[in-house]
């Protein structure tokens, strides 16, 4: 069976439905009684994720991350469903244009998983119409574009063809220097780093820079890190900052260790954005301080992200 077929087909088993994962979770009825089983932004987890998860409890990295909890009902001022106005900053309907030089592109809805405070969780995709014809068009008119970031949805969700079809049109743009690809597929599925995909990324005439996502050294398990040696390209990390996941020194020293021991450089830190539904997740801007100014004194200047936050409407991220 080739390797593209492979990561579709484990993907095709991911835990979606809350009812099998409590029974795989042997959790109690009280239990699943603080599951939120109706919830629009749906279960979607795959299994080597389920199974890192500690049976009979409601806590832990993994299970916080991606498993809905009735928490997500909790309404908080300032929380909303496009906290970052991104529709303000939509071209076309698969493109958002932020920032100078850099335009993101959102070729799918689709994701490995699904994280319960991911910022994207009401973003209303463009799923009707197939291929990219208005988002290149208004790259090749903006000449003052240099670098397109392909975002999420995971671009992994991809097929090999369709990625590799998109980068030859991108690499056909005089103006273009870089592709940027955001991706979490590798922490829940690293078949995806098939050796079709090492082969699209080399062949690729512009310079690609590989951004994972990943908040708890236990995402980095030794055949995640295995996939991501394959990947020919420079490779950073994106965490967000998360109550009960990575909200601790220790946590945090562990992942970005971890990172920098395997080559990956820690990118990112990043303040939770307000998404309606994850406000559970929150943690104080002065705690995410208090950490990074710990932090100082423990790690090489390499091994330690910016800590940001996204403002609407501001030309960058902006340090904490
Ligand atoms: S992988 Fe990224 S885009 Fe997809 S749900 Fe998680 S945070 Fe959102």
């Amino acid at each position: 069976m080739p390797n593209t077929v492979l990561w579709r087909e484990i993907q095709r088993h991911n835990f979606t439905s809350l009812k099998s994962l409590a029974d795989f979770l042997e959790l109690t009825p009280t239990q699943i009684k603080e599951l939120d089983l109706h919830s629009l932004f749906p279960l979607n987890l795959p299994r080597r994720l389920a199974q890192k998860i500690p049976k009979r409890t409601l806590d832990g990295p993994i299970f916080r991350q991606f498993v809905p909890l009735i928490d997500e009902k909790i309404e908080k001022v300032g929380f909303s469903c496009d906290p970052l106005s991104e529709n303000q900053a939509r071209p076309t309907p698969k493109l958002l244009h932020k920032y100078n030089e850099r335009a993101l592109m959102l070729p799918t809805s689709g994701c490995a998983m699904n994280c319960r405070y991911c910022f994207r969780r009401h973003f209303a995709y463009e799923t009707n119409k197939p291929g990219f014809e208005e988002e290149l068009a208004y790259i090749r008119a903006d000449t003052s574009l240099r670098e397109i970031i392909l975002s999420g949805g995971d671009p992994l969700s991809l097929s090999n063809p369709n990625l590799a079809t998109l980068f030859t049109e991108l690499e056909q743009i005089p103006h273009l220097r870089r592709i940027r690809i955001h991706t979490r597929f590798p922490i829940g599925i690293p078949e995806r780093i098939d050796q079709e995909l090492v082969d699209i990324l080399k062949a690729c005439s512009l310079q690609i820079w590989f951004v994972i996502h990943c908040n708890h050294p236990t995402e980095l398990d030794v055949e995640v890190l295995e996939a991501l040696k394959r990947v020919p390209a420079p490779l950073l990390c994106h965490s967000v900052l998360l109550r009960g996941v990575n909200d601790s020194i220790q946590t945090l020293k562990a992942l970005f260790e971890r990172l920098v021991d395997h080559g990956i450089t820690p990118y990112y830190l990043y303040q939770l954005d307000p998404i309606a539904g994850a406000a559970h997740f929150e943690v104080s801007e002065e705690r995410g301080k208090a950490f990074m100014e710990e932090l100082t004194l423990h790690l090489s200047g390499y091994a330690l992200p910016k800590y940001v936050r996204e403002i609407a409407g501001q030309g960058s991220k902006t340090p904490v």
